[in-house]
């Protein structure tokens, strides 16, 4: 499903938040859309909103299911994902490369092993 930021504020706007959740929205054409200013704390991660920068991969639930999660992020957004994490590293050099679900247990989400990620491509 081709959404954006818009989409995902309209959504979140709906659940009674102020507006978008996340910092940042990588679309699944690769397109970078600024989500909430970093200045703002994020509505992304429970305990950690204040103290974290949220980026969003649109995509990771299988076409045609409500909830399956998958890992079917496309080329573009990996490269897109790997600038952004970079440029943010030299920005905050101490912050550390998590997946939701590693501070959520509950959660899959990003249906991928960031840590694993961050180790091959970022450092
Ligand atoms: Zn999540």
């Amino acid at each position: 499903m081709d959404i954006g930021r818009q989409e995902i504020d309209r959504w979140h706007r709906e659940r009674g938040w102020n507006g978008i959740g996340y910092h940042y929205v990588i679309r699944r054409d690769g397109r970078l859309e600024n989500g909430r200013s970093l200045e703002e704390a994020g509505a992304h991660c429970k305990g950690h909103n204040k103290d974290s920068i949220g980026i969003c991969l649109v995509g990771g639930i299988q076409d045609g299911t409500k909830e399956k999660a998958v890992n079917d992020y496309t080329g573009k957004q990996w490269e897109t994902l790997k600038s952004i994490v970079l440029e943010l590293k030299a920005k905050y050099p101490n912050a550390r490369i998590v997946g939701h679900c590693d501070y959520e247990p509950k959660k899959t989400c990003p249906n991928f092993d960031v840590k694993e990620w961050a180790k091959n491509n970022i450092n």
